[in-house]
């Protein structure tokens, strides 16, 4: 069978789903590997070196379609081109299938199998596929840089014969993927990092990254916000005043505030609220990871980088992952990779989609003509 890659068609959109050394290891599935011209380009993989890893380059995205029996990409697809599949094609993408019902009905229409890679399961087994957690890592990495790039200051203290420069002070707020990838980019750049989670069982990770804790004082300290799946629930509106008043007295001292803070199936809680902003000293750099979602700054901008009034720099760009294109891509064609391995499981490039799974059933959003969206829940943990 064959694998093919089509070129991402957004304009904020860098990465690839497959790279020369995924096409490599997906040959050695059995596969035959094709992709669109000019896929790779901006993540920096020229169609000569697909070819020379045995990839054909085909002109156009109908050409690769047509001639795929697994078709991955990154983003959702268009709709033009959940047009094109049919009953005995794959499509493997994230998808999210709740916010994208029309692409959904299309896609069962069509009678395509579709793989939502943000639909996988976040259990042990599946971690070589959770393309959202390699994704959200990325994502946390480089908002520490992109503050870095805004900040006009070193993040480590320094004793110069210039002078003593004071060490830059960094606060994440939501300890999750990203938030813990970013607290450890902050101390390993030398910053004092604090951090704040509403699940209290993240306290023991963010101290062994070099962070500080951001404890409330609420009812013996107890946070109040851990639900079902390590996912986070709603606070309380009186945790919810606690947090904020922690997040006013800290304000004035802190240089970087990098937010992160989701609950599943909702728009992302308000956190650093405008009071706050005008409470931090200009040049201050706000990055809010949670933009997409409404975001946590009450100045956020969604892809825009704006300036407070009083001279705090508010990111809200909605883009890290494909703003460092060769790495996500890489990382993103080995969760793709892994998943095209449980699909092969006699590697000899012919897919099972084998729905007695938990990984592949709980990724399926369509199947043979019908919406397999929402899954039933996994039964291993
Ligand atoms: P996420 O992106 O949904 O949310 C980010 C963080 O924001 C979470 O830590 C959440 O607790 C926090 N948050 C929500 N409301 C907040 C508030 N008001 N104030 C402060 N913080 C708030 O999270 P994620 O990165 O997807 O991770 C969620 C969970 O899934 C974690 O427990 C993580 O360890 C777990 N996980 C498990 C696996 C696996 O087992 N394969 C893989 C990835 C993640």
């Amino acid at each position: 069978m064959k694998i093919g890659v089509l070129k991402e068609r957004g304009d904020r959109e860098a990465r690839v789903a497959m790279t020369p050394e995924s096409a490599l290891a997906l040959q050695k599935l059995g596969y035959d590997c094709v992709i669109e011209t000019g896929a790779g380009k901006a993540a920096g993989f020229s169609d000569d070196a697909y070819r020379a890893a045995g990839v054909t380059v085909v002109d156009t995205p109908d050409a690769l379609i047509e001639a795929s029996d697994v078709i991955a990409k990154v983003r959702p697809p268009e709709i033009s081109e959940v047009d094109k599949l049919g009953p005995e094609k794959t499509l493997i993408s994230f998808f999210y299938p709740a916010q994208n019902k029309e692409l959904l009905e299309q896609a069962k229409v069509k009678g395509a199998n579709v793989i939502a890679m943000d639909m996988v399961p976040r259990i042990s087994r599946a971690q070589k596929m959770d393309a959202l957690s390699s994704m959200a890592n990325i994502a946390g990495y480089r908002a520490v840089i992109e503050a870095g790039n805004n900040f006009g200051r070193f993040f480590t203290g320094q004793v110069t014969a210039a002078g003593k420069v004071p060490p830059a002070k960094v606060l994440v707020i939501g300890a999750g993927v990203a938030g813990l990838a970013a607290i450890g980019t902050a101390t390993s750049l030398g910053a004092i990092t604090y951090a704040f989670d509403v699940r209290p069982e993240v306290a023991e990770q963010i101290e062994s990254m070099g962070a500080e804790f951001v404890f409330l004082d609420f009812k013996e300290s107890q946070q109040d916000g851990a639900a079902t799946g390590g996912y986070a629930a709603p606070s309380s509106p009186e945790f919810r005043e606690k947090q904020l008043e922690k997040f006013r007295e800290l304000a004035p001292q802190i240089d970087i505030v990098i937010t992160t803070a989701l609950i599943p199936g909702r728009d992302a809680p308000k956190l650093w609220t405008a009071d706050m902003v005008a409470l931090m000293k200009p040049g201050s750099v706000i990055i809010d990871l949670a933009a997409e979602r409404g975001g946590n700054c009450d100045l956020t901008v969604a892809d825009e980088r704006v300036v407070s009034e009083n001279g705090v720099i508010v990111i809200g760009y909605t883009d890290f992952p494909s703003r460092m294109a060769a790495q996500s891509s890489t990382l993103y064609s080995t969760n793709i990779r892994h998943m095209m391995t449980d699909l092969t499981p006699a590697k000899d490039g012919v897919v099972v989609h084998n729905m007695e799974d938990d990984v592949i059933r709980g990724a399926t959003v369509t199947k043979d003509g019908e919406i397999t969206f929402p899954p039933p829940p996994p039964k291993i943990q």
